[in-house]
């Protein structure tokens, strides 16, 4: 199979990565698809099995682990496993596609180092922390404790972004939008410059 290119984008959760990857998406010229990811959280708000993401059981997802089924995998919050599904990229690839994922910082690394060549992996850097909880709390689809853990673990997120590829700052959207698409448009036509 002719192997496409991997478009990573990991943020903490808040920081706008979301936005930009479906930004990217409306782009017909970058020929993206979205990596549909495994998790085991419950759906929230209008999200769909199958689109956003393949949610299922703890124990399925245990299984795909002992298959070898994936290409990384996370326990991104205590009890939710996300993960990348090796067949996700094939189905992607085989269509002669481009891969894009939304995924947290360790997984979005890891994709990095399994596919050198291929890949490459942007970090969207948030205005501050302070800015990172107002908008958690703003979109408001999750409880009080689960924002406060998800901002706990920005901090940590935050200090891998040097292991990147390249930092686009979210503190303009619409800026950041266009720097996200030169990027990934040069890196689709040429590659890593070395
Ligand atoms: P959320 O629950 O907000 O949809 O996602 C929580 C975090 O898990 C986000 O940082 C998201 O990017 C990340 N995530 C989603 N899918 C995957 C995946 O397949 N692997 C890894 N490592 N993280 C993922």
């Amino acid at each position: 199979m002719k192997k496409g290119k991997l478009i990573v984008f990991s943020a903490p959760s808040g920081s706008g990565k979301t936005t930009i990857v479906r930004h990217l998406l409306a782009q017909a010229d970058l020929n993206l698809e979205f990596s549909i990811s495994a998790a085991t959280r419950e759906a929230r708000g209008e999200e769909v099995n199958g689109k956003d993401y393949y949610f299922m059981s703890l124990d399925q997802f245990k299984q795909h682990i002992k298959n070898e089924d994936f290409v990384e995998w996370e326990e991104v919050y205590r009890d939710n496993f996300y993960g990348t599904l090796k067949s996700e990229v094939e189905r992607i690839w085989a269509k002669g596609k481009n891969v894009i994922f939304d995924i947290d910082v360790a997984g979005g690394l890891r994709i990095k180092s399994k596919f050198p060549e291929e890949t490459l992996a942007v970090f969207v850097k948030p205005p501050s922390v302070d800015e990172l909880k107002r908008r958690l709390k703003e979109r408001s689809t999750e409880s009080e404790e689960k924002i406060n853990m998800r901002i706990a673990k920005a901090h940590v997120e935050l200090a891998t972004a040097p292991q990147f590829d390249v930092i686009i700052k979210n503190y303009d959207l619409e800026v950041a939008l266009d720097e996200a698409y030169q990027l990934v448009k040069n890196f689709i036509n040429e590659g890593k410059s070395h």
